[in-house]
């Protein structure tokens, strides 16, 4: 009988699974992971600010690079924030999981095939049990909330010249434009670089052999010349547009969740490693919910719900994006979005927005037709989202 297991392996739960054990070491843990390692073969990255001067100190050990600055590039703006950038990747988590937590709390290569308040049933018909039981397991598709997608591939890339950069460009979206479209570039080393081509689109398919070429085409275009490709990662991400939080928690009734199934994640961003720090140190102030399956469903779920709501006004930004502007002219509401000053931005990161900020961000003559901005501002107006997108993956 374990205290709690972990099912699933990725960044949320290694993030609590550690964050629990250095706080109150006699519980007894259990994370199962279906990979060979645990968190995927991710890169993930977050701006200092997203989180508290204690959380970023806790998380500090797993950061590989930070940078004082970043960029972003639009047609018609480029501009530097000097806003402290930090990534760290899925192999630097799984070393240091590893390396934390005893050897017998993670088991590896354990695939789960069923899953209930009170056991995990592994393919191979193993059962464990525990008196809490939470689902880690990632994304899956929820038809009570609608979303569109963050889609991309990238590639670090070893060049035989210095790239000359000062610090990343989250986005560059002074390339041809058809979904909105950009690239977001990482520089590791003078000469190693992440390139990532992004989409933000209705459709989750990916076309990972065409970014490829998109990549290839963008490096040779800012002159670098490529020598290896040392890592490839993809990954498709869902963006909130809107929904119903609470029909959502109640397709698994009893079965607590973290991170993306438990929708903790930034709408606009698809970004969820704040969150998954955020939630880690909560579960960790509060460990008596986790007593028991039931009350940490609860707990997570009243969590989920407050956060849930609190993103309305960027669902509302994100129907915007995804209802009102025509897919090529997407970009021009971050461009309009990225000229406000440095601490708005910041806040809208770090899912922080006040009153004065959303008023901020829609005053002025509006990036997307007005007509269309006002249909998609009930959350009725998802329907139209919902059909039309099915209608074009058919
Ligand atoms: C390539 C990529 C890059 C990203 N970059 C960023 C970033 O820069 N910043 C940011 O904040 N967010 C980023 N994200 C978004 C988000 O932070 C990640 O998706 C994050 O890993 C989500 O954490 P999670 O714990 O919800 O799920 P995951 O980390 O995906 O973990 C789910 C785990 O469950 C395991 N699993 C699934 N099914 C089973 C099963 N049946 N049995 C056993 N195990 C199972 C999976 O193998 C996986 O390891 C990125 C996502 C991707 C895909």
């Amino acid at each position: 009988m374990y205290d709690i297991i972990f099912c699933g392996g990725g960044l949320s739960a290694a993030l609590t699974a550690w964050r629990l054990h250095s706080d109150s070491p006699e519980l007894k843990l259990l994370i199962l992971e279906q990979g060979r390692h645990l968190g995927g073969h991710h890169t993930w990255s977050f701006f200092k600010s997203d989180l508290t001067e204690s959380q970023y100190q806790w998380i500090t050990p797993l950061i590989q690079h930070t940078w004082p600055q970043y960029e972003v590039r639009f047609p018609e703006l480029r501009r530097s924030f000097f806003s402290t950038y930090c990534s760290t990747d899925s192999e630097a988590l799984d070393r240091h999981i590893q390396k934390t937590l005893p050897k017998e709390a993670i088991r590896t290569q354990a695939t789960i095939a069923r899953l209930t308040p009170d056991e995990v049933v592994l393919d191979d018909g193993e059962t464990l049990k525990a008196k809490c039981l939470i689902d880690c397991r990632g994304p899956e598709p929820n038809a009570a909330v609608v979303v569109g997608f963050q889609k991309f591939t990238g590639r670090v890339i070893e060049l035989k010249n210095e790239h000359g950069l000062a610090g990343p460009v989250i986005m560059d979206a002074s390339v041809p434009q058809d979904d909105y479209r950009f690239v977001y570039t990482l520089p590791f080393s003078p000469t190693q670089v992440l390139v990532e081509d992004t989409r933000y689109a209705n459709s989750e398919r990916l076309n990972i052999e065409a970014d490829r070429t998109a990549i290839a085409d963008y490096v040779k275009n800012q002159g670098w010349k490529a020598s290896e490709v040392v890592r490839e990662e993809d990954g498709v991400l869902p963006i909130m547009l809107g929904g119903d939080i609470d029909a959502f928690w109640k397709t698994s009734p009893g079965i607590p969740r973290l991170g993306l199934r438990a929708a903790l994640f930034h709408a606009v961003t698809g970004y969820s490693f704040p969150d998954a720090v955020r939630t880690a140190d909560l579960l960790a102030r509060n460990p008596a919910v986790l007593a028991s399956s039931q009350q940490a469903y609860e707990f997570i779920r009243d969590y989920s719900r407050q956060n849930f709501r609190q993103q309305r006004f960027l669902h509302l930004l994100n129907r915007m994006l995804f209802m009102a502007a025509k897919p090529e002219e997407r970009y021009v509401i971050l461009e309009r979005f990225h000229r406000l000053p440095t601490p708005l931005v910041e806040r809208f990161y770090a899912n922080r927005l006040q009153w004065a900020d959303k008023i901020r961000i829609l005053v002025g003559r509006p990036p997307v037709p007005i007509i269309e901005a006002l249909r998609c501002l009930p959350e009725a107006s998802l329907r139209r989202f919902s059909s039309s997108n099915s209608n074009q993956q058919d």
